[in-house]
């Protein structure tokens, strides 16, 4: 297999001055993209600002020979994400690849959370990787050719006690990835989402020493620099951490059609585990996919014909 490679590319990362965006970055600057390395360099929790650690990664890239700048774009601000695309194009033309990365958490149970946390924390992941790719999109459109990767996680994708905020914006990214794959397809625009899990300040008080070792976010920038390759698959949800890679995937089930005479709470209840059987479910092409399923097993139940 030929290496992947990124010569001639341009590519922004967020979030990059620390953890999973530092290493992406450098992956990516290793194997020849030109990166700007954005960091609004914040604690864990969204507080403070730093331009340091941007620099810092910068100054990394420059001493392997590679080319990059840093800006200091907080993502939630649509006006900063502007000024970084401009800044890029300015520099170098173009911007192929997008990668949503930057993050924060605030956690608490939903009992206690106010909503400016709620908000605060779908700000930056949701609406700053939002800011972001739509920055990018016109360009991406013009080139025809744009790889963008949309960071979520198995609290969106499964659910983690403490996290409405987060794990709400996380799910979010399967939906705005699930879209632009669509709207991108003609331009050549890939968008897929990564589902990483890693050792960095983010889960530093979670994990055992022994499982940070393996799970360092070097692990898992070889899977997105295949999300964001030549070669990209386009609306994939890549699971990675400690050199595991898998896909995760919403399917239907067949389920079932109750028609008018026998269409009541109590019908749904006692066919439930029918409704919910795994035989023969699939997953779905785009959402007109589930209403023309719908609207053909009515039509087959009713003896009806309907060419759809
Ligand atoms: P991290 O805290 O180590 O790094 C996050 C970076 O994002 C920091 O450098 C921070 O300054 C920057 N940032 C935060 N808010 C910003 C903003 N508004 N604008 C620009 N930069 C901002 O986190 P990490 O563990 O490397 O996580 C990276 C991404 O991966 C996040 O989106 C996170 O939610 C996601 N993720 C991480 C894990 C994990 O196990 N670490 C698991 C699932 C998902």
């Amino acid at each position: 297999m030929a290496d992947i490679r990124f010569d001639g590319k341009v590519a922004i990362v967020t979030g990059a001055g620390v953890g999973l965006g530092r290493s992406h970055a450098l992956g990516l600057a290793a194997r020849g993209a030109k990166v700007v390395v954005n960091d609004l360099g914040v604690s864990r929790d969204g507080t403070g600002s730093s331009s340091e650690a941007a620099k810092a990664v910068v100054a990394e890239i420059r001493d392997m020979g590679g080319e990059a700048m840093s800006h200091g774009a907080d993502v939630s601000d649509e006006a900063a994400v502007r000024d970084m695309v401009a800044q890029a194009m300015d520099a170098w033309g173009r911007v192929d690849i997008c990668v949503n990365n930057a993050g924060i958490l605030l956690d608490k149970t939903f009992a206690k959370m106010e909503m400016s946390a709620f908000r605060k924390v779908v700000d930056v992941h949701l609406i700053g990787s939002a800011n972001v790719a739509h920055a990018c999109w016109p360009h991406m459109r013009e080139q025809k050719y744009g790889r963008i990767v949309l960071t979520s996680s198995a609290s969106g994708l499964y659910g983690n006690f403490g996290q409405s905020n987060y794990g709400a914006a996380k799910a979010a990214m399967v939906g705005l990835m699930n879209v632009l794959h669509m709207e991108g397809a003609r331009d050549n625009i890939r968008v897929n989402t990564l589902a990483p899990t890693a050792a960095t300040r983010m889960t530093a008080d979670l994990l055992p020493a022994e499982a940070q070792e393996l799970l360092a976010p070097e692990t898992i920038t070889p899977g997105l620099l295949y999300l964001v390759s030549e070669d990209a698959p386009s609306q994939v949800i890549l699971g990675a951490g400690a050199g595991s890679y898998a896909e995760t995937r919403i399917y239907e089930t067949a389920g079932i059609t109750l028609m008018e005479d026998a269409n009541t709470p109590e019908d749904v209840a006692a066919r439930f585990a029918e409704i919910r059987d795994p035989e023969g479910q699939q997953q779905l092409g785009d959402a007109f996919g589930q209403t023309k399923k719908y609207a053909l097993n009515a039509a087959r139940a009713k003896g009806l014909k309907l060419d759809w």
